[in-house]
């Protein structure tokens, strides 16, 4: 075949795949998006596992009318600048290519309201044209509606799941970020019925309780900070960890969030295992759930465009950290917090 130019559209579908693998990789576009904004409250609705409607509405800080059809383009982001910002993220996005490859694949609606102005406004895309911007009623903040998604990529819908695995893979997900958001308050409904939420306390203890049930939160011991000193490089580890008489079959409930942004990784999670080294035999995987804080220059978030892999510049200091962090939380027997059901 001779060397051809893609089309547009296909091009556009092509480079969506990478971002867009399924419901969840949506829902996670999305909220992070309304934590970028601000957000305090986040409501996630789903219908069919999220093939049907995927609906995030947030009270962020919305989105101006006239820039409604820059935020659903390529490349087009409020977060980076320059190319050096890139070496001190903050944001959760900042490749500025979610919403424009979610409207590749889906039918999407933007709704939304900034504090300051009056009325609201929305503006459509289907098939990556956009509609024109119309007024519209609007709470402050922002709802985006995600209809449809891949009823244009049939090659995508043959590999997903049942409704109940693509449902499942959302809640994973929203118990993560609610994790790393103790202060947000996550409504999460499927078909109409709620089935996860989080009351926006900012206790971490809230979530987990929320997640795991107050029988295994129970039974979870706060990791112990190291001494507080000046050097800027040292990661700064929290969370809490389960004691060994609480385990897990798989190692799925070890999460991590390297300055407020979830990711998985290997290293971490041996890091964390080794702590147990001859107390949880083999098979038994302990739950935890671990804040790192480290200086956004020794990170790359820029690995991968799901932004769930990184890089640390000093990985062994890290691993260090946590492992001592764990180990301590172990070894102590610290004051177990006061655990409340939300319930
Ligand atoms: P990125 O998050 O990488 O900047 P996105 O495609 O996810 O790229 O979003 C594009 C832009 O749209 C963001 O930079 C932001 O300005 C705006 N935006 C998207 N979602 C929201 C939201 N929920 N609240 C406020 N602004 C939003
Ligand atoms: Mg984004």
């Amino acid at each position: 075949m001779p060397i051809r130019q893609l089309a547009s559209d296909v091009a556009a579908k092509i480079a969506a795949g990478e971002v867009v693998e399924r419901p969840a990789s949506v829902v996670k576009e999305l909220i992070e998006n309304s934590i970028d904004a601000g957000a305090t409250q986040i409501r996630v609705d789903l219908m069919n596992g999220g093939l049907q409607l995927i609906r995030v509405t947030d009270n962020g800080s919305g989105i101006a009318a006239d820039e409604l059809p820059l935020a659903l383009s390529r490349h087009a982001t409020s977060k980076v600048e320059q190319i050096d910002d890139l070496e001190h993220i903050r944001s959760l996005g900042f490749r500025g290519e979610a919403l424009a490859s979610i409207a590749a694949v889906a039918e999407v609606t933007l709704l939304s309201r900034p504090r300051t102005a009056e009325q609201g406004a929305q503006i459509s895309a289907s098939s990556g044209k956009l509609s024109d911007i119309t007024p519209a009623a609007s709470p402050q903040g922002t709802t985006l509606t995600v209809r449809n998604l891949f009823s244009a990529v049939p090659a995508r819908l043959k590999f997903l799941k049942s409704r109940n695995t693509e449902v499942g893979h959302c809640h994973h997900l929203l118990e993560q970020y609610a994790l790393a958001y103790p202060e947000i308050r996550f409504t999460v409904f499927s078909e109409g019925r709620q089935i996860f939420g989080t009351p926006g306390d900012g206790q971490l203890s809230s979530v987990l309780v929320e997640v795991y049930g107050l029988p295994v939160a129970e039974q979870m011991a706060p990791l112990v900070s190291e001494g507080q000193d000046d050097d800027p490089e040292r990661p700064r580890v929290s969370g809490y960890t389960s004691l060994p008489t609480c385990y897990k079959s798989t190692r799925q409930h070890i999460s991590f969030f390297v300055n407020r942004r979830w990711v998985l990784s290997r290293m971490l999670t041996a890091a964390v295992e080794g702590a147990y080294h001859s107390l949880l035999l083999s098979g038994r995987h302990p739950i935890a759930v671990i804040n790192i804080q480290v200086d956004p220059a020794l990170l790359d978030v820029n690995v991968h465009p799901a932004k769930t892999e990184i890089r640390f510049l000093k990985e062994r200091r890290v691993f260090a950290a946590i492992l001592r962090a764990v180990r301590a939380a172990l070894l102590e027997e610290p004051e177990m917090p006061q655990w409340s059901s939300q319930k």
